[in-house]
């Protein structure tokens, strides 16, 4: 979508720093880090958020967003620290760029609930 930051980003159209790339997502450092490392990882498709992720081609957007999520953990070396996986949905839920994506937060102690 022209209008979709993250569309541009994954067109290339704006810079990002790359943390990964697979078939079908891509991860980014966020431009607002909320822990040491904040990578944000979403489909190259445009998806609105993840209640719009339904049908067919469902699990394979899941599988390129979350396994290229875990990936870059791994890469990044935080397997053995642990790290945190959100996705904000909708307005509630914290939201606020319209294009699905995964949360990707490390290097810290994060605390529970969230807030
Ligand atoms: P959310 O509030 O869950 O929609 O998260 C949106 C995230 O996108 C925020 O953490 C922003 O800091 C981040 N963000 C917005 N624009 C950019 C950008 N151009 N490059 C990297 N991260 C961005």
């Amino acid at each position: 979508m022209a209008d979709c930051i993250f569309c541009r980003i994954a067109a290339g159209d704006i810079p990002a720093k790359v943390a990964g790339r697979s078939a079908g997502a891509m991860a980014f450092h966020d431009l607002n880090p909320q822990a040491p490392i904040h990578v944000l990882v979403i489909p190259t498709t445009h998806y609105g958020a993840a209640s719009d992720v339904t049908g067919p081609a469902a699990a394979a957007i899941w599988t390129e967003v979350m396994g290229l999520g875990v990936s870059v953990a791994e890469d990044l070396g935080l397997v053995e620290p642990g790290y945190r996986l959100v996705i904000n949905t909708g307005r509630d839920g914290g939201q606020s760029v319209g294009h699905l994506h995964l949360h990707l937060l490390g290097g810290r102690r994060m605390g529970w609930p969230p807030g």
